[in-house]
């Protein structure tokens, strides 16, 4: 099929280099003409596991990238859009949706034969045939369900695992006004062996919300139960393996063996959650619901307790070292997650934020994520290259984010003559593995 994908951010461009993997000939359009230069260098201008490769191997043979979207919709089948849905501090922004399906809405004005548009972003329900389709049938002057197919494909891909996770999906939505529209998706989609829902756009946005809703609500459940295990004396970790093992949680095989589902990663403490997506997208809902007259309580706290946990660390470091005024500290981990150089409200930005507030000197490591995190605290923040100069004369040290690369630490500080105290704001170091220890949770 020949494919258009406008916005060529984490979700646009990893789609782009799956899609043409599979066979597809696919035409990425951005509005920012430095990264469509760079794709079609054949450079990813983000960092994510594998894209390079792809993206190398398919550039100019059966991907390419433009500026023009006109040109890009008029020489393809099926566009989907993949721009950004930001949270406006009320609601969700539309602005980039609402641009990209006017212009598509023009191009398709000069198109004879029929055409699919389909939304990859998240966006609230409804958004697909209450704002797209009626932008995409004003701007052409042509019948929806005739003239033109709209549908809504959401993306479930995680950030770090991006490319393996569109490779490999767990389940494709293919949510669409008609079956032609929904055909359509299929044949898109055709290559991908997983579960495939046929459905309508607005279910389809749902099962996007419902489902990061859930993954964020696990999180704020597990940190505020290690909120409350520190005030009484317990350690969480404890708690939560006497909980993992419950069989409704990890299922016992035939051979006695158990399955340790992912989602008791969700299950885990930690310093809260980050990303482009968690809280914006159950900000976004707990707005659709309360103006739907559905108040989303559960969720409200969700982000509540998201809120203030970055403040756990700060408690947890005050413990030891009260007066925070010209402290060395040591901020491990910049990107919201493994895996990713996205920083896009991660809680180190949070934490590093207050310990400047209250005077400490930061120097912060990262292995991937230093110069999207140089571009928000440059000048407040010593960014260094390697865990050794990290550590290197610092009081303390806090783990933000989980990389691999952290395990290291336990080594790394026994061979300090002044060991730093470590706060695992993951609670990823076994507790004794260090000289002075304070977790989430502990
Ligand atoms: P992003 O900000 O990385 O990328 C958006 C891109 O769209 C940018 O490159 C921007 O320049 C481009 N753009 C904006 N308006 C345009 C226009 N009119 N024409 C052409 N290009 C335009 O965003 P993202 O992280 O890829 O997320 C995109 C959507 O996918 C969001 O709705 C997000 O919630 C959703 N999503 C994201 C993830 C994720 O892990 N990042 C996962 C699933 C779903």
């Amino acid at each position: 099929m020949r494919v258009s994908i406008v916005g060529t951010g984490y979700v646009g461009l990893v789609s782009a280099v799956g899609l043409a993997e599979v066979g597809h000939h696919v035409t990425c359009v951005d509005v920012d003409a430095q990264k469509v230069h760079l794709i079609n260098q054949g450079v990813a201008p983000i960092f994510e596991n594998g894209l390079d490769t792809l993206l190398k191997r398919n550039v100019g043979v059966r991907l390419w990238a433009t500026c023009d979207l006109e040109a890009a919709v008029l020489g393809s089948d099926l566009t989907l859009i993949a721009v950004g849905t930001p949270f406006d501090g009320e609601h969700i922004n539309l602005a980039q949706i609402r641009q990209a399906a006017s212009q598509i809405g023009e191009a398709l004005g000069h198109k004879s034969r029929y055409h699919v548009v389909s939304v990859k972003s998240t966006v609230v329900p409804g958004t697909t045939t209450g704002v797209v389709l009626p932008i995409l049938e004003e701007r052409s002057a042509k019948k929806a369900g005739v003239d033109f197919g709209v549908g809504m494909t959401p993306e479930f891909l995680r950030e770090g695992d991006a490319v393996a996770d569109f490779m490999s999906p767990d389940r494709i939505v293919l949510g669409g006004i008609d079956e032609r529209s929904q055909d359509a998706l299929a044949e898109l989609y055709a290559p991908f062996v997983a579960d495939k829902i046929r459905t309508n756009p607005t279910t389809a946005e749902m099962i996007k919300y419902t489902t990061n809703s859930l993954l964020a609500t696990l999180i704020s459940f597990s940190n505020e139960i290690a909120n409350l295990c520190a005030a009484v004396g317990v350690d969480v970790v404890d708690v939560q393996r006497g909980v993992h093992l419950d069989k409704r949680f990890s299922p016992i095989q035939a051979d006695g063996d158990r399955i340790w589902p992912a989602s008791l990663r969700y299950l885990e403490a930690g310093c809260g959650f980050g990303g482009s997506c968690f809280p914006k997208d159950v900000k976004a809902l707990i707005a659709f619901g309360r103006d739907a007259g559905n108040p989303m309580r559960v969720l409200e706290s969700v982000i509540g307790v998201n809120e203030a946990q970055p403040a756990q660390m700060l408690r947890l470091l005050r413990k030891h070292l009260p007066d925070l005024r010209g402290l060395n500290v040591a901020v491990l981990g910049m990107a919201f997650k493994p895996g990713t150089d996205d920083i896009r409200e991660s809680p180190s930005l949070a934490v590093t934020r207050s310990l400047l507030g209250e005077g400490a000197v930061v120097k912060a490591f990262d292995p991937i994520a230093r110069r999207e995190a140089e571009k928000v605290l440059g000048g407040c923040v010593k960014f260094v290259d390697s865990l050794e100069s990290a550590l290197d004369d610092v009081a303390a040290v806090m783990i933000m984010t989980r990389w691999q690369e952290f395990e290291r630490l336990p080594e790394l500080i026994a061979a300090l003559p002044r060991p730093p105290l470590v706060l695992d704001g993951r609670r990823m170091l076994a507790k004794d593995s260090v000289a002075r220890y304070e977790g989430i949770g502990l």
